[in-house]
């Protein structure tokens, strides 16, 4: 393999601009790297070389002219299968999406694009992004590359996977209920989701609208900052996105955080943590106290409901957002149906997995009528009450600590026959979420088994800038974001 391929994406820019390596040697690198690990991990659905080639050349016809590069010009990118670029298959990894082509690009792809990123190819996750362990993707199980009898976590898993074992040096995930930030944590990276509204939606496929949100996964903070800037504004096309100017995030994240407070979430550092996660978390806290902050205990009463209101939501969002899928507009139809209804329910029957399924039922339960006001409305009114625990919080703090998960990577298959066991792995993640605020993984240590263990860092609204300089310090200051999975 070749060694750059290692290297963070500064660094691989620098090599760039140095001219030590050529955009195109260092995308046909990672496409070599692909070539040989693909079969062990099935972190991408599908490659898109042309694509990625393509842009490369722009990128070493810029550096020949001696001309300004764009940030993260040349760095090799995997996106989610499920944001939509042009000429490529997106397929959600679902059955009813297998053959789609795009026939228009993602808002933040054509922004890669601008930037002259490459995209190597759509990277693998679980059906319509449902699940945190990449076990329901209709084609194939993504393999965690710290040990490949565990899952990569979910539902980003391809992304996380792939720059994790250097496949890739960015990803980019979607982060509903921590799609983003828990395969980070699991995979042993850098993975964040932004404020809601602050990337734009438009050409990524839904899931829930109200809680979805696109976001950067990178070996360091500092890299994901940049990503974040590269795919962040306004978008007429996405009526939730946010209307307001993109900061540098990388320009603050040297500032001294000494003074700053750092709140523990109280109901994240008890039940159910393993040994080894609570141990790492102790660190944490002493970590930040070395750097000068203040640690301060809070309590988030309400985030206890956090998944029984995500899972109201969430499944009702998508009862209707996967409406459109039926056989007529996208994607799969069943052959030789006798009437159009039969044409729909077959279509949606066969093309749809179990996981979706039981999703789209349990959303449509929760808005048919005479249970709305019960599980819809009341679960909209604690969404509120959560939000406002937040706003509290950040009145006595800069940002919130807490595990990205109570425990590390489980084996394939351990959760897979448990929907609900599977539903709280999301418990640390979900409720930043239902507030809309930014949160990121950042590694923090190892368990006895040397599976990487996730740190969660939360921040306020449209506080990136804080939350990555946050996450910074904290990385700087251990090694633990400089060690790879042996692969
Ligand atoms: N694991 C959660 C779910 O299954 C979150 C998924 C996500 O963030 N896309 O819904």
């Amino acid at each position: 393999m070749n060694e750059l391929l290692r290297k963070t994406a500064t660094e691989q820019s620098k090599a760039l601009k140095n001219k030590e390596i050529s955009a195109v040697e260092l995308t046909e690198a990672a496409f070599k790297r692909i070539d040989d690990l693909e079969d062990k991990l099935g972190a991408f659905n599908s490659l898109t070389k042309e694509t990625a080639l393509n842009t490369a050349k722009k990128v070493d016809e810029k550096i020949a002219k001696g001309e300004e590069l764009p940030l993260l010009a040349g760095i090799p990118l995997a996106l989610k299968d499920n944001m939509n670029l042009v000429g490529s298959k997106t397929t959600a990894s679902s059955k009813i999406l297998e053959n789609f082509v795009s026939p228009f690009n993602a808002t933040i792809t054509q922004k890669l694009l601008d930037n002259l990123i490459p995209i190597v190819g759509k990277a693998n996750l679980d059906e319509f992004a449902m699940g945190s362990s990449n076990e329901n993707s209709a084609f194939k199980k993504v393999h965690n590359p710290w040990n490949l009898n565990k899952v990569p976590g979910g539902s980003s898993g391809g992304s996380a996977a792939s720059v994790a074992s250097c496949e890739a040096t960015l990803a980019l995930g979607s982060d509903t209920g921590g799609s983003i930030r828990l395969p980070a944590s699991f995979c042993g990276i850098v993975g964040m989701k932004p404020t809601y509204g602050r990337v734009s939606r438009y050409g990524l496929i839904a899931f829930a609208s109200s809680l979805d949100q696109i976001g950067p996964f990178a070996r360091s903070v500092e890299d994901a900052a940049n990503l974040l800037e590269v795919i962040s504004g306004h978008d007429p096309k996405d009526s939730t996105s946010l209307n307001l100017p993109v900061e540098h995030y990388a320009a603050s994240l040297k500032d001294d955080i000494k003074g700053k407070k750092v709140g523990v979430i109280k109901e994240l550092m008890s039940e159910g943590l393993s040994d080894d996660v609570a141990k790492a978390m102790e660190d944490a806290i002493e970590t930040y106290k070395k750097l000068g902050c203040e640690i301060v205990e809070i309590s988030l009463p309400k985030l206890k409901y956090s998944i029984g209101i995500y899972y109201i939501l969430a499944t009702a969002e998508c009862s209707s957002n996967l409406a459109r899928f039926d056989g007529v507009r996208y994607g799969y139809r069943t052959p030789g149906a006798k009437n159009i209804l039969e044409m729909y329910t077959k279509t949606r029957a066969e093309g749809f997995g179990p996981e979706v399924k039981r999703r789209i039922m349990l959303g449509t339960y929760a808005l048919s009528s005479g249970y709305y006001d019960a599980y819809y409305k009341k679960a909209q009114q604690m969404r509120a009450l959560v939000t406002e625990d937040f706003r509290e919080a950040f009145k006595k703090v800069d940002v919130l600590i807490s595990p990205t998960c109570p425990n590390t990577a489980f084996d394939l298959g351990a959760k897979a026959s448990d929907p609900l066991q599977m539903y709280l792995t999301d418990i640390a993640t979900i409720s930043a979420n239902l507030a809309g605020i930014p949160g990121l993984s950042v590694p923090a240590g190892f368990d006895k088994d040397g599976m990487p263990i996730g740190l969660q860092v939360l921040a306020p609204q449209l506080q990136e800038s804080k939350l990555f300089n946050m996450a910074y310090q904290f990385e700087q200051a251990h090694d633990y974001w400089k060690q790879l999975a042996n692969i």
